[in-house]
């Protein structure tokens, strides 16, 4: 296997790129054989595979150190190039709708990619490639100005990371001081996320009436490739979390309140979930590998487990430092196989969910590798992605003491409360949205008051002081990156926990038979839609309000409410 730093960087000549996909496409309109078109799609796929490991790869050594104008620079030449390649690509899948050989390869391969070839139809052309590189660059802005954050707080400067910790300090003077402080930083980003988010709402909009829809919403929609449910489904989801996990969640509140002692629960306690403080992982961030790679021997049977091999050659990067960006996620390196895990472990209860979650990507990643000839259908649709990362998170449970000793079971606690805690913001964050783009006239001060009514409905219990007027008028979406950077990509997390609970609540019963539906939908990769794949895997459909009442039961039980 390679190693991470053996692995160089080159960016893609763009004019080679584009005059070899052109070529292919020609060949595969005229391809009469099943032999022919089928070398044609391979040698495609191998250049989509390059470009795409090499925007990968960028993407990562970028984030790995942002203070490194090189990378900028060419994440900056990205923008186009991905626009550009995305063009190409909706060009060449059009082609193997129409292709004489169509009928053969459907039959062979399976029709999704024939349904993403559709989809790509409807949601990239020639005309909005001008719009396609605007938005790409704002995302940019939006991502730079947060990874460079600098907050004063205790004589520091902390990235937003690094402030985390004190925002769930066991003193409340601390955790009020560093809400404060993080306020402040947003009150004097307010300004500047205002335009760049005004600028991505105009020219996403601009960009779907290009294309003929209404507004972005439906062209979010298709973007994230939603095949088998419709906005209506998915508010009809969100009523259901209102109703049946609104309500545990404001009794949690209110256990909370009583638990830390305080005549009012603010704003600023709400991270605070345990008196005692959040229990934190009694292994130090150096530790963090080698534990990990034991849980992931325990809990799948191999010695070395994928995740050792990952970290001996340098595919994980998983502890906070300046100058590094923000956020975790897992990418995929299509032409060695490889996924690399990034995040920012600082010594907080979240580092070990966050690890053990992408480290369900990474697994998926890697049993799905070879699912498909089509790089497009290696990985499933996001959702059913965050099934993989997201089961992980529950079914890693019985292994906790591994990482928390005798508070194992109240990291359990912990994960499960603010898993719950999580379904309405997830909501909140996905009804918004439908807000903005159904208006997107609305005037940065009434995207604010829309937020704010939405908390009200979906968190009531928060309350503000004084000290925190940028979180109080409704601003905490600035925060949140995805509302940003990927619109109506925050649903598939909530749709993803409903789904991964059911694994969850299985294991409690029968853990061989929740593991093996678990490897089961990792396997599948993304050879299917997300409600095709989930019922082949024996997970039920989370737009069942059934299910998700049976989940808000069993949820009740696990916390003692
Ligand atoms: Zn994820």
């Amino acid at each position: 296997m390679h190693h991470f730093r053996d692995i160089k960087y080159k960016r893609p000549d763009m004019e080679e790129f584009t005059s070899s996909v052109r070529d292919l496409r020609l060949k595969l309109m005229t391809a009469t054989d099943e032999e022919t078109a089928t070398s044609v799609i391979l040698q495609y796929e191998k250049l989509v595979s390059d470009f795409d490991t090499q925007y990968a790869l960028c993407n990562i050594l970028h984030d790995l150190d942002t203070s490194d104008d090189f990378y900028t620079d060419e994440l900056e030449f990205f923008d186009e190039a991905s626009a550009n390649a995305s063009e190409l690509a909706a060009a060449m899948l059009s082609s193997l709708l129409n292709c004489p050989c169509a009928d053969i390869l459907k039959e062979k391969y399976g029709d999704m990619i024939f349904k993403k070839a559709v989809n790509q139809k409807e949601t990239i052309s020639k005309e909005i490639i001008d719009e396609l590189i605007k938005e790409s660059s704002l995302e940019n802005d939006y991502s730079q100005i947060q990874s460079e954050a600098s907050i004063e707080f205790g004589g520091e400067n902390l990235n937003l990371s690094l402030l985390a910790p004190h925002l769930e300090s066991l003193d409340r003077n601390v955790r009020k001081e560093a809400h404060k402080a993080l306020d402040a930083y947003y009150a004097g980003k307010r300004e500047t996320f205002d335009k760049i988010y005004d600028d991505m709402v105009k020219v996403r909009t601009e960009a779907a009436q290009k294309l003929g829809y209404e507004n972005f919403v439906e062209l979010g929609y298709k973007r994230m490739e939603r095949y088998d449910y419709t906005r209506e489904d998915v508010a009809k989801f969100r009523e259901d979390i209102l109703k049946y996990i609104v309500p545990i969640t404001v009794e949690i509140r209110n256990l909370q309140k009583e638990r830390l002692g305080v005549d009012e629960l603010m704003f600023y306690d709400l991270p605070a979930l345990f008196k005692k403080g959040n229990p934190v992982p009694i292994v130090p961030g150096e530790g963090y590998e080698r534990v990990v790679g034991n849980f992931f021997e325990k809990i799948f049977e191999v010695d070395p487990s994928f995740f050792d091999i990952l970290s001996e050659n340098g595919f994980t990067d998983l502890l906070s430092r300046p100058n590094k960006a923000t956020g975790g996620y897992c990418m995929y390196l299509e032409d060695y196989a490889i996924p690399f895990i990034f995040m920012n472990g600082n010594g907080t209860a979240d580092d070990v969910a966050t690890i053990v979650h992408e480290g369900g990507h990474a697994y998926a990643a890697i049993k799905s590798a070879e699912v498909s000839p089509f790089v497009e259908c290696l990985s499933p649709t996001l959702e059913t992605c965050e099934i993989h990362s997201t089961s992980m998170e529950f079914l890693s449970y019985p292994y906790m003491d591994m990482f928390y000793g005798d508070k194992a079971d109240q990291y359990r606690q912990l994960h499960m409360t603010q898993a719950l805690l999580f379904l309405p913001y997830g909501c909140m964050v996905d009804e918004f949205q439908h807000i903005v783009y159904d208006s997107p006239d609305m005037k940065p001060e009434e995207r604010h008051a829309a937020w704010k009514a939405l908390e009200e409905k979906y968190q009531p219990f928060i309350k503000y002081d004084e000290d925190h007027p940028f979180h109080a008028m409704g601003g905490a979406w600035m925060k949140k990156d995805h509302i940003f950077t990927t619109p109506f990509y925050y649903i598939d997390y909530c749709l993803a926990h409903i789904c991964a609970l059911q694994l969850w609540d299985e294991s409690l019963e029968d853990p061989a038979s929740a593991l093996s539906k678990y490897n089961s939908l990792c396997e599948a990769g993304g050879v299917d839609t997300f409600l095709n794949l989930i019922s082949a895997a024996g997970i039920k459909s989370p737009f069942d309000t059934d299910v998700i009442k049976k989940i808000a039961y069993s949820c009740c039980k696990f916390l003692e409410l």
